[in-house]
């Protein structure tokens, strides 16, 4: 086993490389600060892979009074759009009302109602809806997205899917994203700023020494052990940042972090409109279904206590029949198990601020700041996907505090790779992408804008026959896309090409992503053997 330990302190170590490590590193390493990012397996490999994958105010978070949270999310869901529009849009909820659905008997809205005015009986009465509805429409200023309608079903194409005891729906505006390109994105543009990205190294140990972390690292791959030093720690360990504390910085903290598992399921597609339903249920709860990768619909999701971040998030056979009797609830057509074309699973690492049930625990995220070891190490509790840079901005006032530096903040309005054309541009950039490769489908074109944006062409070079993009692996990746996602987007095995650099893992068979794995061993072999 080789070691190696690189004696240069850097200004940040950050364990973690999900949405929360990778979006503080970007901003950090724009502000000019030395940073290194250790991610123990994939970018994204956990939580921020396994989304509901909406860039949203939370419309129940009203319901919880987390006025705070929802107005940052909302304000930052355009912010975002416009600085990664290729890899998130604008989508409309469809929202049908029906006179029997319910609260969670824990909100504060609940128990007000319950008090004021209890021949409710835990009824959301539509006025309240429409209020919420109101507030959110105008808690975050919008420019691009449109606001609240109120929607007829009876006859309409939204209605159709639906059974016909709804017959009206109220429809409103919140935004997609693809949840692990996101991550991605914002590591190469970290790392275009100087920050290291080492994926598949896994922090074992950090100890004060003199005023500084030493940091020992392993690589999951072939053992190599690694020494970093750093100014400050940042813990962004998701579901393990209770495991990192105590038994890798071993801090002597309080605070607590409440792991909530949430899991979807994803069918065949089950109607044939670009729209979003929220389902309410008679439990309290609410569910989406989702247009998903074109031929497909995403139904999620859960709330279940997860004790242990070791076990593997799964979607549990009782998870997947209550998502699946949640939306017979409402589509004509009732589902079944044979629907279930794929499941996910992912845990919430929310900070435990006491709630008594799962759902109600806050979504809001808490920076704290820690020093007691003699060297400065920031924990963070909580977060969403759609909060990830402002959580980065609040995360560096308290670095550049700890570290004495004066840089301010900068990310707002910076394009991430790809992403710097209009909000309104992809249909502009599929068609000069097919004018330039006419041999492309819709299909391919489509896929390629939405994952590299402008950088569409630079994946694709100057090929100009299928043929020229080398062995197709099924569902138009060819091997010229695998080598510049191993290349320039970090990707080591067949999994995280067709699970997280995109979704074709929905449309290969085993065989052909076997083929890809071992196609990409044999390329990560002769590229070391090159590089030695
Ligand atoms: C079911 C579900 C639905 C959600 N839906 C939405 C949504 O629609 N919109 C939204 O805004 N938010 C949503 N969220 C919230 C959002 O996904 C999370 O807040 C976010 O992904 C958390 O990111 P993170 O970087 O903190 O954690 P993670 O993505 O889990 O990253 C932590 C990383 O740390 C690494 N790590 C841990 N220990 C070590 C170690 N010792 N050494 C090296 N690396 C280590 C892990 O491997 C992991 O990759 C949802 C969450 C869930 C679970």
């Amino acid at each position: 086993m080789t070691e190696s330990s690189d004696t240069k302190v850097l200004d940040l170590l950050i364990v973690g490389g999900g949405i929360n490590g990778c979006g503080i590193a970007r901003d950090a390493a724009g502000r000019g600060l030395s940073v290194a990012v250790v991610e123990m397996n994939d970018l994204a490999s956990a939580t921020s892979s396994a989304s509901t994958k909406l860039f949203h105010g939370g419309l129940r978070y009203l319901e919880y009074f987390e006025f705070r949270l929802v107005r940052e999310a909302l304000i930052e869901r355009e912010t975002l759009l416009r600085a990664m529009p290729h890899i998130s849009w604008p989508m409309r909820f469809v929202l049908p009302y029906h006179k029997d659905m319910r609260f969670d008997s824990d909100t504060p809205t609940s128990k007000l109602l319950g008090v004021f005015m209890p021949w409710t009986k835990g009824r959301r009465p539509a006025w309240l809806i429409r209020l919420g509805l109101f507030m959110y429409d105008h808690l975050g200023g919008r420019k691009i997205l449109p606001g609240t309608k109120t929607l007829d079903l009876s006859g309409s194409r939204e209605g159709r899917p639906l059974q016909e005891r709804f017959t009206k729906a109220y429809e409103y505006s919140d935004c997609w994203v693809e949840d692990s390109r996101l991550v991605v994105l914002n590591a190469r543009d970290a790392e275009a700023r100087g920050a290291q990205i080492k994926t598949r190294t896994k922090v074992i140990s950090a100890a004060n020494e003199n005023g500084h972390w030493r940091v020992e690292t392993r690589d999951t791959e072939n053992g190599e052990l690694q020494t970093f030093h750093a100014r400050m720690l940042v813990n962004a360990g998701g579901p393990w940042v209770g495991d990192i504390i105590q038994s890798k910085v071993r801090l002597n903290s309080r605070e607590g972090v409440r792991l909530v598992r949430g899991s979807h399921i994803v069918t065949r597609r089950l109607y044939d409109h670009d729209k979003c339903y929220f389902f309410q249920g008679t439990d309290g709860r609410i569910i989406f279904a989702i247009p998903y990768e074109t031929d497909f619909t995403l139904i999620g999701t859960t709330d279940a206590e997860h004790s242990d971040p070791s076990v593997k998030p799964e979607c549990t056979p009782e998870e997947q029949d209550y998502l699946l009797d949640f939306a017979s609830q409402y589509f004509k057509q009732p589902l079944s198990r044979d629907d279930v074309v794929w499941t996910y699973s992912g845990v919430r690492p929310l900070y435990d601020d006491g709630a008594s049930s799962a759902t109600a625990a806050t979504r809001d995220y808490t920076l704290k700041v820690d020093t007691s070891a003699g060297a400065p190490v920031l924990n963070i509790f909580g977060g969403k996907i759609t909060t990830y840079r402002r959580l980065a901005e609040s995360a560096l006032d308290k670095i550049t505090a700890q570290l004495a530096v004066n840089k301010g903040r900068w990310t707002a309005g910076v394009p991430l790779p790809g992403g710097d054309f209009p909000v309104d541009g992809v249909s502009g950039l599929i068609d000069d992408l097919k004018a330039r490769y006419p041999f492309l489908s819709d299909f391919w074109a489509k896929r390629l804008v939405r994952a590299y944006g402008t950088e569409a062409a630079d994946v694709l070079g100057d090929a100009t026959d299928a043929t020229d993009l080398g062995r197709d692996f099924g569902a138009t990746l060819t091997e010229t896309e695998v080598d510049w996602l191993m290349t320039h987007e970090y990707a080591r095995t067949a999994e995280d090409v067709l699970w997280r650099r995109n979704k074709l893992g929905l449309r290969l068979n085993s065989d052909q992503s076997r083929a890809l794995d071992d196609w990409m061993a044999r390329h990560r072999r002769s590229a070391s053997a090159a590089a030695e």
